[in-house]
Protein backbone atom coordinates (compact mmCIF):
# COMPACT_ATOMS: atom_id res chain seq x y z
CA UNK A 1 0.00 0.00 0.00
CA UNK A 2 2.66 2.24 0.79
CA UNK A 3 5.29 1.11 -2.31
CA UNK A 4 7.58 3.54 -2.92
CA UNK A 5 8.76 4.92 -5.88
CA UNK A 6 12.00 3.87 -7.46
CA UNK A 7 13.80 7.59 -6.97
CA UNK A 8 13.68 6.46 -3.33
CA UNK A 9 16.66 3.82 -3.75
CA UNK A 10 19.17 6.21 -5.63
CA UNK A 11 20.75 7.37 -2.61
CA UNK A 12 23.90 5.25 -1.65
CA UNK A 13 24.89 4.65 2.35
CA UNK A 14 27.04 7.09 1.98
CA UNK A 15 24.81 9.68 0.51
CA UNK A 16 22.65 8.96 3.16
CA UNK A 17 25.33 9.03 6.12
CA UNK A 18 26.37 12.35 4.32
CA UNK A 19 22.83 13.65 4.58
CA UNK A 20 22.63 12.22 8.62
CA UNK A 21 26.02 14.14 9.40
CA UNK A 22 24.76 17.71 7.70
CA UNK A 23 21.51 17.31 10.27
CA UNK A 24 23.92 16.56 13.59
CA UNK A 25 26.17 19.65 12.53
CA UNK A 26 22.88 22.00 11.61
CA UNK A 27 21.45 20.40 15.27
CA UNK A 28 24.85 21.62 17.31
CA UNK A 29 25.24 24.70 15.83
CA UNK A 30 22.39 26.44 14.54
CA UNK A 31 19.59 24.47 16.86
CA UNK A 32 21.13 23.60 20.18
CA UNK A 33 23.05 27.18 21.33
CA UNK A 34 18.97 28.46 20.79
CA UNK A 35 16.50 26.00 21.89
CA UNK A 36 16.07 27.09 25.64
CA UNK A 37 15.61 30.47 24.72
CA UNK A 38 12.80 29.71 22.10
CA UNK A 39 11.33 26.56 24.64
CA UNK A 40 11.12 28.98 27.44
CA UNK A 41 9.86 32.00 25.50
CA UNK A 42 7.07 29.72 23.47
CA UNK A 43 8.86 31.84 20.77
CA UNK A 44 8.39 30.90 16.75
CA UNK A 45 11.98 29.61 15.81
CA UNK A 46 11.06 31.53 12.54
CA UNK A 47 15.06 31.58 11.31
CA UNK A 48 15.60 27.86 12.37
CA UNK A 49 12.37 27.08 10.33
CA UNK A 50 13.96 28.65 7.32
CA UNK A 51 17.53 26.11 7.62
CA UNK A 52 15.05 23.55 7.93
CA UNK A 53 13.02 24.57 4.32
CA UNK A 54 16.61 25.03 3.03
CA UNK A 55 17.78 21.62 4.18
CA UNK A 56 15.14 20.14 2.31
CA UNK A 57 13.35 18.95 5.32
CA UNK A 58 9.92 19.63 3.90
CA UNK A 59 10.37 17.47 0.89
CA UNK A 60 11.85 14.43 2.93
CA UNK A 61 9.84 12.00 2.14
CA UNK A 62 8.50 13.79 -1.04
CA UNK A 63 9.26 11.61 -4.31
CA UNK A 64 12.13 12.94 -6.28
CA UNK A 65 10.20 13.84 -9.18
CA UNK A 66 8.01 16.21 -7.52
CA UNK A 67 11.27 17.77 -6.47
CA UNK A 68 11.09 16.43 -2.72
CA UNK A 69 14.28 14.22 -1.28
CA UNK A 70 12.40 11.28 -1.62
CA UNK A 71 13.98 9.73 1.41
CA UNK A 72 13.23 6.03 2.80
CA UNK A 73 11.49 6.38 5.98
CA UNK A 74 14.42 4.68 7.46
CA UNK A 75 16.27 7.24 7.02
CA UNK A 76 13.68 10.10 8.06
CA UNK A 77 13.08 8.40 10.88
CA UNK A 78 16.82 8.55 11.73
CA UNK A 79 16.59 12.24 11.11
CA UNK A 80 13.16 12.99 13.41
CA UNK A 81 15.01 10.92 16.15
CA UNK A 82 18.41 13.60 15.76
CA UNK A 83 16.42 16.34 15.87
CA UNK A 84 14.36 15.08 18.70
CA UNK A 85 17.31 14.49 21.05
CA UNK A 86 17.98 17.84 20.67
CA UNK A 87 14.48 20.11 20.62
CA UNK A 88 11.01 17.80 19.71
CA UNK A 89 8.81 20.51 19.06
CA UNK A 90 10.67 21.26 15.37
CA UNK A 91 10.03 17.47 14.23
CA UNK A 92 6.27 19.14 14.77
CA UNK A 93 7.00 21.45 12.18
CA UNK A 94 7.56 18.51 9.43
CA UNK A 95 5.50 15.57 10.79
CA UNK A 96 2.12 16.47 10.08
CA UNK A 97 3.26 18.55 6.72
CA UNK A 98 4.77 15.19 5.20
CA UNK A 99 1.33 13.06 6.66
CA UNK A 100 -0.78 15.67 4.57
CA UNK A 101 2.27 15.10 1.63
CA UNK A 102 1.97 11.45 1.61
CA UNK A 103 -1.90 11.39 1.80
CA UNK A 104 -1.46 13.38 -1.31
CA UNK A 105 1.30 11.60 -3.47
CA UNK A 106 -0.58 8.46 -2.28
CA UNK A 107 -4.41 9.34 -3.14
CA UNK A 108 -4.33 12.14 -4.91
CA UNK A 109 -5.71 12.58 -8.70
CA UNK A 110 -2.53 13.39 -10.28
CA UNK A 111 -3.45 17.19 -11.10
CA UNK A 112 -3.13 17.47 -7.50
CA UNK A 113 0.39 15.75 -7.42
CA UNK A 114 1.45 18.12 -9.51
CA UNK A 115 -0.14 21.31 -8.19
CA UNK A 116 0.75 20.84 -4.72
CA UNK A 117 3.82 18.42 -4.17
CA UNK A 118 6.43 20.83 -5.38
CA UNK A 119 4.94 23.81 -3.28
CA UNK A 120 4.35 20.78 -0.16
CA UNK A 121 8.18 20.12 -1.05
CA UNK A 122 9.95 23.47 -1.13
CA UNK A 123 7.83 24.56 2.19
CA UNK A 124 6.51 27.22 -0.70
CA UNK A 125 2.89 25.77 1.09
CA UNK A 126 3.36 24.41 4.49
CA UNK A 127 0.43 22.75 6.61
CA UNK A 128 -0.83 19.54 8.36
CA UNK A 129 -3.43 17.00 8.58
CA UNK A 130 -6.64 18.70 10.29
CA UNK A 131 -8.63 16.11 11.67
CA UNK A 132 -9.51 16.75 15.67
CA UNK A 133 -12.69 18.68 16.53
CA UNK A 134 -13.58 20.18 19.56
CA UNK A 135 -15.85 16.82 20.42
CA UNK A 136 -13.76 14.46 18.32
CA UNK A 137 -10.60 12.90 18.68
CA UNK A 138 -10.06 9.98 18.54
CA UNK A 139 -13.70 8.95 17.20
CA UNK A 140 -13.08 10.56 13.99
CA UNK A 141 -16.19 9.07 12.42
CA UNK A 142 -17.88 11.72 15.22
CA UNK A 143 -16.61 14.95 13.65
CA UNK A 144 -18.93 17.62 12.29
CA UNK A 145 -17.20 19.49 9.78
CA UNK A 146 -19.76 19.54 6.59
CA UNK A 147 -18.53 20.33 3.03
CA UNK A 148 -21.44 20.88 1.00
CA UNK A 149 -21.27 20.55 -3.45
CA UNK A 150 -22.50 23.46 -4.75
CA UNK A 151 -21.90 23.27 -8.85
CA UNK A 152 -17.94 23.07 -9.07
CA UNK A 153 -17.50 23.89 -5.31
CA UNK A 154 -17.80 22.97 -1.95
CA UNK A 155 -18.80 24.98 0.80
CA UNK A 156 -17.03 24.40 4.32
CA UNK A 157 -18.65 24.61 7.63
CA UNK A 158 -17.11 23.65 11.05
CA UNK A 159 -14.47 24.15 13.29
CA UNK A 160 -11.02 22.08 14.17
CA UNK A 161 -9.01 21.92 16.88
CA UNK A 162 -5.11 20.79 17.73
CA UNK A 163 -3.81 21.88 14.16
CA UNK A 164 -0.29 21.64 13.84
CA UNK A 165 1.28 24.60 12.33
CA UNK A 166 -2.02 25.90 12.00
CA UNK A 167 -1.02 29.90 12.49
CA UNK A 168 2.42 29.76 10.06
CA UNK A 169 1.37 26.79 7.76
CA UNK A 170 -0.93 27.66 4.77
CA UNK A 171 -2.66 24.65 3.39
CA UNK A 172 -4.22 21.83 5.78
CA UNK A 173 -5.85 18.93 4.32
CA UNK A 174 -9.07 18.81 6.54
CA UNK A 175 -11.28 15.89 7.08
CA UNK A 176 -15.04 16.44 6.67
CA UNK A 177 -18.18 15.01 5.92
CA UNK A 178 -19.93 15.58 2.52
CA UNK A 179 -22.56 12.90 3.99
CA UNK A 180 -23.45 13.21 7.42
CA UNK A 181 -26.43 10.71 6.89
CA UNK A 182 -23.94 7.95 5.89
CA UNK A 183 -24.26 4.61 7.33
CA UNK A 184 -21.18 3.97 8.30
CA UNK A 185 -20.41 7.09 8.87
CA UNK A 186 -16.90 6.87 7.41
CA UNK A 187 -18.47 6.14 3.75
CA UNK A 188 -19.86 9.97 3.96
CA UNK A 189 -16.72 11.33 4.68
CA UNK A 190 -13.55 13.00 2.46
CA UNK A 191 -10.06 15.12 3.31
CA UNK A 192 -10.07 18.73 1.31
CA UNK A 193 -6.70 20.37 0.57
CA UNK A 194 -8.11 23.78 1.98
CA UNK A 195 -5.31 26.76 1.19
CA UNK A 196 -6.03 29.90 3.75
CA UNK A 197 -8.38 32.45 2.67
CA UNK A 198 -12.10 34.00 2.77
CA UNK A 199 -14.29 31.90 5.29
CA UNK A 200 -11.41 30.35 7.05
CA UNK A 201 -9.79 31.54 10.03
CA UNK A 202 -7.46 30.83 12.95
CA UNK A 203 -9.55 31.47 15.79
CA UNK A 204 -6.73 31.04 18.47
CA UNK A 205 -3.49 29.47 19.33
CA UNK A 206 -3.69 26.66 22.12
CA UNK A 207 -1.28 27.21 24.89
CA UNK A 208 0.23 23.57 25.83
CA UNK A 209 2.25 22.06 28.84
CA UNK A 210 5.04 21.19 26.10
CA UNK A 211 5.69 21.19 22.51
CA UNK A 212 6.34 24.73 22.94
CA UNK A 213 6.98 27.47 20.15
CA UNK A 214 5.10 25.48 17.48
CA UNK A 215 2.09 26.68 16.73
CA UNK A 216 -1.03 24.53 17.56
CA UNK A 217 -4.50 26.22 16.47
CA UNK A 218 -8.00 25.73 16.16
CA UNK A 219 -9.10 26.47 13.12
CA UNK A 220 -13.00 27.99 11.85
CA UNK A 221 -14.90 27.18 8.54
CA UNK A 222 -18.08 29.59 7.84
CA UNK A 223 -19.14 29.21 4.04
CA UNK A 224 -15.39 28.29 2.91
CA UNK A 225 -15.29 28.02 -0.77
CA UNK A 226 -13.12 25.27 -2.23
CA UNK A 227 -12.94 24.31 -5.91
CA UNK A 228 -14.31 20.70 -6.10
CA UNK A 229 -10.86 19.62 -7.61
CA UNK A 230 -9.05 19.88 -4.18
CA UNK A 231 -10.75 17.01 -2.66
CA UNK A 232 -8.01 14.57 -2.14
CA UNK A 233 -8.86 11.49 -4.87
CA UNK A 234 -11.41 12.87 -6.71
CA UNK A 235 -13.68 10.75 -4.85
CA UNK A 236 -16.31 11.54 -1.71
CA UNK A 237 -16.12 8.75 0.94
CA UNK A 238 -12.42 8.01 0.82
CA UNK A 239 -11.28 10.42 3.71
CA UNK A 240 -11.58 8.01 6.50
CA UNK A 241 -8.81 5.81 4.75
CA UNK A 242 -6.97 7.95 3.80
CA UNK A 243 -6.57 9.72 7.05
CA UNK A 244 -5.70 6.32 8.68
CA UNK A 245 -3.35 5.56 5.63
CA UNK A 246 -1.49 8.38 6.40
CA UNK A 247 -1.53 8.01 10.25
CA UNK A 248 0.90 4.94 9.71
CA UNK A 249 3.91 7.51 8.88
CA UNK A 250 2.95 9.89 11.42
CA UNK A 251 3.53 7.02 14.37
CA UNK A 252 6.53 6.52 13.23
CA UNK A 253 7.14 10.09 13.14
CA UNK A 254 6.12 9.85 16.27
CA UNK A 255 7.74 6.62 17.51
CA UNK A 256 11.47 8.58 16.33
CA UNK A 257 10.54 11.34 18.56
CA UNK A 258 10.23 9.23 21.17
CA UNK A 259 13.84 7.15 20.32
CA UNK A 260 15.09 10.62 20.36
CA UNK A 261 14.27 12.33 23.95
CA UNK A 262 14.60 8.64 25.37
CA UNK A 263 18.09 8.48 24.20
CA UNK A 264 19.04 12.17 25.53
CA UNK A 265 17.47 11.92 28.86
CA UNK A 266 19.44 8.68 28.66
CA UNK A 267 22.72 9.93 27.75
CA UNK A 268 21.80 13.23 30.31
CA UNK A 269 21.68 11.01 33.39
CA UNK A 270 24.66 8.45 32.18
CA UNK A 271 26.90 11.64 32.23
CA UNK A 272 25.33 13.90 35.21
CA UNK A 273 25.49 10.29 37.06
CA UNK A 274 29.10 10.49 36.83
CA UNK A 275 29.85 13.68 38.58
CA UNK A 276 27.56 13.96 40.81
CA UNK A 277 28.61 12.83 44.15
CA UNK A 278 26.75 11.72 47.32
CA UNK A 279 28.06 9.95 50.22
CA UNK A 280 31.61 10.28 48.73
CA UNK A 281 31.05 8.89 45.51
CA UNK A 282 29.74 9.63 42.11
CA UNK A 283 25.82 8.58 42.02
CA UNK A 284 26.35 6.08 39.42
CA UNK A 285 28.03 3.94 41.77
CA UNK A 286 24.91 3.30 43.98
CA UNK A 287 22.48 0.59 42.82
CA UNK A 288 19.47 2.69 42.63
CA UNK A 289 20.70 5.14 40.14
CA UNK A 290 22.56 1.64 38.39
CA UNK A 291 18.84 -0.04 37.78
CA UNK A 292 17.24 3.37 36.67
CA UNK A 293 19.92 3.27 34.23
CA UNK A 294 19.84 0.22 32.72
CA UNK A 295 15.91 0.51 32.81
CA UNK A 296 16.65 3.62 30.48
CA UNK A 297 19.05 2.49 28.01
CA UNK A 298 16.79 -1.06 27.77
CA UNK A 299 13.60 0.81 26.98
CA UNK A 300 15.41 3.44 24.62
CA UNK A 301 16.96 0.35 22.78
CA UNK A 302 14.07 -1.76 22.02
CA UNK A 303 12.48 1.52 21.03
CA UNK A 304 15.06 2.72 18.46
CA UNK A 305 14.52 -1.35 17.30
CA UNK A 306 10.94 -1.17 17.05
CA UNK A 307 10.95 1.91 15.13
CA UNK A 308 13.38 0.82 12.92
CA UNK A 309 11.67 -2.21 11.65
CA UNK A 310 8.11 -0.66 11.41
CA UNK A 311 9.99 2.08 8.99
CA UNK A 312 11.58 -0.59 7.02
CA UNK A 313 8.27 -2.72 6.37
CA UNK A 314 6.62 1.31 5.04
CA UNK A 315 9.56 1.22 2.81
CA UNK A 316 8.95 -2.56 1.67
CA UNK A 317 5.51 -1.18 0.75
CA UNK A 318 4.02 -3.63 2.94
CA UNK A 319 0.98 -3.12 5.80
CA UNK A 320 2.65 -1.61 8.62
CA UNK A 321 -0.11 -0.68 11.27
CA UNK A 322 0.92 -3.60 13.69
CA UNK A 323 4.46 -2.59 13.85
CA UNK A 324 4.35 1.59 13.33
CA UNK A 325 2.10 0.95 16.21
CA UNK A 326 4.18 -0.99 18.96
CA UNK A 327 6.86 1.50 17.69
CA UNK A 328 4.61 4.53 18.76
CA UNK A 329 3.58 2.79 21.60
CA UNK A 330 6.40 1.96 23.03
CA UNK A 331 9.00 4.53 22.28
CA UNK A 332 6.15 7.19 23.39
CA UNK A 333 6.30 5.54 26.86
CA UNK A 334 9.52 5.18 26.66
CA UNK A 335 10.57 8.84 26.13
CA UNK A 336 7.82 9.27 29.07
CA UNK A 337 9.29 6.49 31.48
CA UNK A 338 13.11 8.23 30.74
CA UNK A 339 12.53 11.68 31.31
CA UNK A 340 10.65 10.57 34.56
CA UNK A 341 13.83 8.77 35.92
CA UNK A 342 16.27 11.34 34.60
CA UNK A 343 14.36 13.91 36.60
CA UNK A 344 14.95 11.47 39.36
CA UNK A 345 18.69 11.09 39.11
CA UNK A 346 19.43 15.05 38.42
CA UNK A 347 17.06 15.61 41.39
CA UNK A 348 16.49 19.18 42.42
CA UNK A 349 18.38 20.10 39.19
CA UNK A 350 16.10 18.03 36.55
CA UNK A 351 13.27 20.85 38.19
CA UNK A 352 15.21 23.52 36.86
CA UNK A 353 14.85 25.47 33.78
CA UNK A 354 18.89 25.65 33.83
CA UNK A 355 18.81 21.43 32.44
CA UNK A 356 16.68 20.35 29.62
CA UNK A 357 15.17 17.43 31.89
CA UNK A 358 12.11 19.68 32.76
CA UNK A 359 11.29 20.10 28.96
CA UNK A 360 11.89 16.41 28.21
CA UNK A 361 9.24 16.04 30.88
CA UNK A 362 6.70 18.35 29.69
CA UNK A 363 7.68 17.10 25.92
CA UNK A 364 7.23 13.18 26.08
CA UNK A 365 3.26 12.92 27.49
CA UNK A 366 2.45 14.24 23.90
CA UNK A 367 3.43 11.48 22.35
CA UNK A 368 1.33 9.20 24.08
CA UNK A 369 -1.53 11.20 22.97
CA UNK A 370 -0.54 12.40 19.59
CA UNK A 371 -1.67 10.24 15.85
CA UNK A 372 -3.72 7.95 18.03
CA UNK A 373 -3.94 7.78 21.72
CA UNK A 374 -1.58 4.80 23.26
CA UNK A 375 -5.02 3.05 24.55
CA UNK A 376 -5.78 3.49 20.88
CA UNK A 377 -2.78 1.64 20.10
CA UNK A 378 -3.39 -1.27 21.76
CA UNK A 379 -6.72 -2.02 20.57
CA UNK A 380 -4.67 -1.57 16.40
CA UNK A 381 -1.68 -4.05 17.50
CA UNK A 382 -4.46 -6.54 18.93
CA UNK A 383 -6.98 -6.19 16.16
CA UNK A 384 -3.76 -6.43 13.37
CA UNK A 385 -2.24 -9.71 16.09
CA UNK A 386 -5.93 -11.55 15.30
CA UNK A 387 -6.15 -10.25 11.44
CA UNK A 388 -3.00 -11.83 11.17
CA UNK A 389 -3.21 -15.18 12.99
CA UNK A 390 -7.13 -16.65 12.29
CA UNK A 391 -7.52 -20.00 13.66
C1 LIG B 1 -0.01 19.38 20.90
C2 LIG B 1 -1.02 18.64 20.07
C3 LIG B 1 -0.92 18.70 18.68
C4 LIG B 1 -1.88 18.06 17.91
N1 LIG B 1 -1.82 18.18 16.53
C5 LIG B 1 -2.84 17.70 15.78
C6 LIG B 1 -2.89 17.93 14.35
O1 LIG B 1 -1.99 18.52 13.75
N2 LIG B 1 -3.98 17.49 13.66
C7 LIG B 1 -5.01 16.84 14.27
O2 LIG B 1 -5.98 16.48 13.60
N3 LIG B 1 -4.99 16.59 15.61
C8 LIG B 1 -3.96 17.00 16.38
N4 LIG B 1 -3.94 16.77 17.74
C9 LIG B 1 -5.06 16.06 18.36
C10 LIG B 1 -4.74 14.64 18.75
O3 LIG B 1 -4.59 13.85 17.60
C11 LIG B 1 -5.90 14.15 19.66
O4 LIG B 1 -5.74 14.82 20.88
C12 LIG B 1 -5.90 12.66 19.86
O5 LIG B 1 -6.31 12.01 18.68
C13 LIG B 1 -6.85 12.22 20.99
O6 LIG B 1 -8.11 12.79 20.85
P1 LIG B 1 -8.79 13.59 22.07
O7 LIG B 1 -7.77 14.49 22.66
O8 LIG B 1 -10.05 14.18 21.56
O9 LIG B 1 -9.11 12.47 23.14
P2 LIG B 1 -10.46 11.61 23.24
O10 LIG B 1 -10.77 10.99 21.94
O11 LIG B 1 -11.52 12.44 23.88
O12 LIG B 1 -10.01 10.47 24.27
C14 LIG B 1 -9.97 10.70 25.68
C15 LIG B 1 -9.45 9.43 26.37
O13 LIG B 1 -10.32 8.33 26.10
C16 LIG B 1 -9.57 7.26 25.51
N5 LIG B 1 -10.42 6.53 24.57
C17 LIG B 1 -11.16 7.07 23.58
N6 LIG B 1 -11.80 6.09 22.89
C18 LIG B 1 -11.43 4.91 23.45
C19 LIG B 1 -11.73 3.54 23.19
N7 LIG B 1 -12.52 3.17 22.19
N8 LIG B 1 -11.17 2.60 23.99
C20 LIG B 1 -10.32 2.94 25.00
N9 LIG B 1 -10.01 4.22 25.29
C21 LIG B 1 -10.54 5.20 24.52
C22 LIG B 1 -8.39 7.89 24.86
O14 LIG B 1 -7.32 6.97 24.69
C23 LIG B 1 -8.05 8.99 25.86
O15 LIG B 1 -7.33 8.42 26.93
C24 LIG B 1 -2.95 17.34 18.54
C25 LIG B 1 -3.00 17.26 19.94
C26 LIG B 1 -2.06 17.90 20.71
C27 LIG B 1 -2.16 17.83 22.22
Amino acid sequence: MNKQNDTRNEFSAEDEAQMLHSIDRWLERDVRPHVKKFDHADDYPHEIVEQMRELGLFGSTIGREYGGLGLRVETYAQIITRIAEVWMSLTGVINSHLIMSAIVERFGTNEQKQHFLPRFATGELRGALSLTEPDAGTDLQGIRTHANRIDGDYIVNGSKMWTTNGVHGSCFAVLVKTNPNAHPAHKGMAMILAEKGPGFEVCGQLRKLGYKSIDTAELSFQDYRVSADRLIGGEEGQGFQQAVGGLELGRINVAARGVGIANAALKDSVAYSQVRKTFGKPICQHQAIQIKLADMATRYEAARLLTEQAARIYDSGERCDLEAGMAKLHASEAALANAEDAMRIHGAYGYSTEYDIERYFRDAPLLCIGEGTNEIQRLIISRQLIARNPT
